[in-house]
């Protein structure tokens, strides 16, 4: 059986050395707030080529707290609008409406699944005031054509990075583009916790100010309250284990690049249709996200001969329960996407057996299996 994501492989591959860092933090008898965080945080801003770092409980959270700051500091204002792609995770959509803002659905390219300035561009409106670009399943957007046109509309952009840790264009990496950007550690991410955890990059020294209260209650000065914050910390343990995982961040991405080359050069099927992997180092294969009409079957297929795979995602947020007021929207390309998107495994930690028998089990798959 290949599982889909083995985080027990992943997470003994660092050896002794996660385990020394928890003792460290047990032993140092400190747990909130402490070296641990300032220490990651400063790696993480310098990785990611941003000033600041502002750690945070989770990925979540990243967001809402981003555009929360913004509202404080006058930007944004309840009722404002917000762009966001139609086929993104529900966490990107929830950061905009729990802050009061509204979410704006725009259809990515069916190649990339991200968003584009052009079709950005259509959904602006007097009372559009931010965007939300996603880099979905690992592959950054065209951010240069999407800041351009934010800057002649004078929107904020805040990057949801939760799948692209180390993504980058022309060696200016995710986190590093908008005004602000979202990270999430949830543990099956390219950079992961063991536990919840999630950060915000940027390089404007008030955003990162206020970021920082209001992930404390709303406090720079313990007893004093200047925001409504909430309790939004990434705690010493998390921080200890991502500065252990974040040093051999760039050779897991490399990994996961060398087996999504493997899978493109040798996955050769019509009923299949893969992904692009955009300019060298534009993706770093967060997922490896296939389509297939007949996915149902496929599905099965893969499972006989014991390939584990997910649907990221198999319902849009438009269409979910939760967001009744979107369930009017027409978003074909959204719709489409995710009846047909299928992700085939890509740990780092597969070895060229568990790769080769994945491509063959992919070819393997055949009309005639289709009803
Ligand atoms: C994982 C993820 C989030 C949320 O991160 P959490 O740490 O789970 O809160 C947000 N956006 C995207 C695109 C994600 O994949």
């Amino acid at each position: 059986m290949i599982s889909f994501l083995n985080l027990k492989k992943i997470n003994d591959s660092f050896g002794d050395e996660l385990k020394a860092a928890c003792l460290r933090v047990i032993d140092s008898g400190w747990y909130i707030c402490g070296k641990e965080l300032v220490k990651f945080e400063d790696e993480f801003a310098s990785y990611c080529g941003a000033k600041y770092c502002i750690g945070v409980a989770n990925g979540l959270d990243a967001l809402t707290l981003t555009l929360r700051a913004w509202k404080e500091l006058g930007y944004l204002k309840s009722g404002d609008e917000v762009i966001v792609p139609s086929n993104t995770y529900i966490a990107s959509i929830l950061a905009i409406s729990q802050t009061g803002l509204v979410p704006v659905l725009v259809e990515p390219n069916v190649s990339t699944f991200n968003i584009e300035a052009d079709q950005i561009e259509l959904a602006i409106t007097a009372k559009t005031k931010a965007i939300l670009v996603v880099h979905l399943y690992g592959r950054i957007a065209q951010m240069s054509s999407i800041m351009e046109v934010a800057k002649r509309y004078s929107l904020k952009v805040l990057e949801d990075s939760a799948q692209s840790h180390g993504a980058h264009i022309d060696g200016k990496r995710a986190g590093n583009w908008g005004d602000a950007s979202g990270f999430s550690f949830y543990p099956g991410k390219n950079l992961g916790a063991l536990g919840d955890g999630g950060a915000i990059t940027t390089n404007d020294a008030i955003l990162a100010q206020t970021l920082k209260a209001l992930r404390n209650y709303g406090s720079h000065v313990k007893y004093e309250n200047i925001y409504q914050g909430v309790n939004s910390r990434l705690d010493e343990l998390q921080a200890a284990v991502l500065s252990v995982k974040l040093k051999t961040l760039d050779l897991t991405n490399q990994t996961r690049n060398r087996i999504a080359s493997a899978y493109l050069a040798g996955i050769k099927n019509e009923l299949l249709c893969l992904p692009e992997s955009g300019e060298e180092g534009q993706h770093v294969w967060h997922l490896f996200v296939i389509r297939c009409v007949y996915r149902s079957e496929l599905i099965a297929h893969l499972k006989n001969l014991g390939i584990e795979t997910l649907i990221h995602y198999p319902v849009p947020p438009h269409k979910q329960h939760a967001y009744a007021e979107l369930n009017h929207l027409s978003l074909p390309i959204a719709e489409k996407l995710h009846d047909e998107v299928l992700s085939i495994p890509l740990d780092w930690t597969l070895n060229d057996e568990d790769v080769s028998a994945i491509i063959a089990a992919c070819n393997s798959f055949k009309a005639k299996e289709i009803q």
